[in-house]
């Protein structure tokens, strides 16, 4: 779809505002295992750089617009790549909400407008994992997420993917049983009922929508409930088959969508439960099938981070209660994320947008690293090598006492 004229005029205004942008933009450079171009084209950066590769024209979704920059008018617009991914998370007002914050609202105005190829979401779709919620009162949640949320993105003909966080469906157990059966029961009953509506292209979905893959324009996705600190086992050795299947390594990219991290990024998340357990288990599992990105959501804080082989993309929350990043003190904002990808470099870009200034957060504005209880991410423009002294020596602090 080409751009329309009045956009093209418009981002010729932009274009010197945008240079400015472009230093608060993420660039990542991060080398697959089957690439080792590990440099960063800050021309891919420029909006209406032509110099981002063509991607073959099977895997690409609209491949016109590739190395075209594609934004709503008035913000800043990224250089689209190959394929180019909305991630939005943790939508949710307090227990039992059936409305959105306008961060919400408006985002999911915006969504079409970015003409992403998938619309990714972290969980926490609505406002659950409370007892003292009647069935009721659940089903008026999910009627709400359906009409302001789900609706809108399929009249826009956007793919959704989700992954359930722990107030659309806690998986927590006691003595084996699930406590929040009926936040499940009614989890299921909605999205057996909106399977068709995700429009994806499943590969396996029996266990939809806590646990399933699906493949799009040559990029494999893998989801696992990870709406409590346990993914279950046997969902472990169902990812560890997944992702070494020829569906996954056949695919040029892999990424892997859960809703709590692997590791600990944001204050009053840092206490056993708010992460995954067996973190670095899972980690290497990801690295041995050469996941290119996990996604999460939960700690309701932006952060590109990286541990070992893996990016990880912290999604910031869209709806309630942003939170700040540990050992730092900037007040916290709501965020959604567009992401790019350039498949044939095996690289994503990041575009995350501050949703109350509408501005773009400046990566530089963000730690170099974050030291939290189960593991250490450096921003993925950082690595081991850069980090002084002080830095390597640099403590976890607990975000409370
Ligand atoms: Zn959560």
């Amino acid at each position: 779809m080409p751009l329309n004229r009045r956009r093209f005029v418009l981002l010729g205004g932009l274009f010197v505002g945008a240079a400015s942008a472009i230093a608060c933009k993420q660039s990542t450079s991060q080398a697959t295992a089957q690439t080792s171009d590990t440099t960063v084209s800050e021309t891919a950066s420029m909006p209406n750089a032509a110099s981002v590769d063509s991607p073959q024209d099977a895997i690409s979704g609209d491949t016109s617009l590739s190395g075209t920059a594609v934004g709503p008018d008035g913000l800043f617009a990224p250089v689209r790549g190959d394929i180019r991914l909305a991630v939005i998370s943790d939508l949710n007002s307090a227990y039992g909400a059936t409305d959105y914050r306008p961060e919400v609202i408006k985002g999911i105005g915006l969504l079409p407008d970015w003409q992403p190829d998938l619309v990714i979401c972290g969980g926490d779709m609505v406002a659950g994992q409370s007892l003292s919620l009647s069935e009721a009162e659940i089903e008026a949640m999910w009627a709400a997420f359906d009409e302001k949320i789900l609706t809108p993105i399929r009249a826009a003909q956007l793919p959704f993917a989700l992954t359930v966080g722990n107030h659309d469906a806690s998986s927590y157990q006691d003595s084996g049983e699930f406590i929040y059966v009926l936040d499940r029961q009614e989890t299921a009953q909605y999205w057996e009922g909106h399977q068709s509506d995700t429009d994806l292209q499943f590969v396996e979905a029996s266990g939809f929508p806590f646990y399933y893959s699906f493949s799009q324009n040559d990029i494999f996705y893998l989801v696992w409930d990870a709406s409590s600190a346990n993914v279950p086992a046997e969902q472990v050795a169902w990812a560890e088959k997944a992702l070494a299947s020829p569906a996954a390594q056949a695919a040029t990219m892999r990424v892997v969508l859960g809703h709590l991290p692997l590791y600990a990024v944001s204050q009053r998340r840092d206490r056993a439960g708010e992460y995954l357990n067996q973190a670095d288990e899972l980690r290497e599992l990801l690295e041995r099938h050469n996941v290119h990105t996990y996604i999460s959501g939960h700690h309701h804080a932006y952060f590109p981070g990286r541990v070992g082989q893996v990016n990880m993309l912290h999604t910031g929350a869209l709806g309630r209660g942003p939170k700040t990043l540990l050992a730092t003190t900037k007040a916290a904002f709501q965020t959604l994320t567009i992401l790019d990808v350039f498949l044939q470099a095996g690289r994503t870009e990041y575009t995350t947008y501050n949703m109350n200034t509408m501005e773009v957060v400046d990566p530089q504005s963000l730690p170099r690293q974050i030291v939290g209880p189960n593991g250490r991410e450096l921003r993925q423009d950082v690595t081991a090598a850069d980090l002084t002294p002080a830095e390597q020596a640099q403590p976890y602090v607990p975000s409370e006492a």
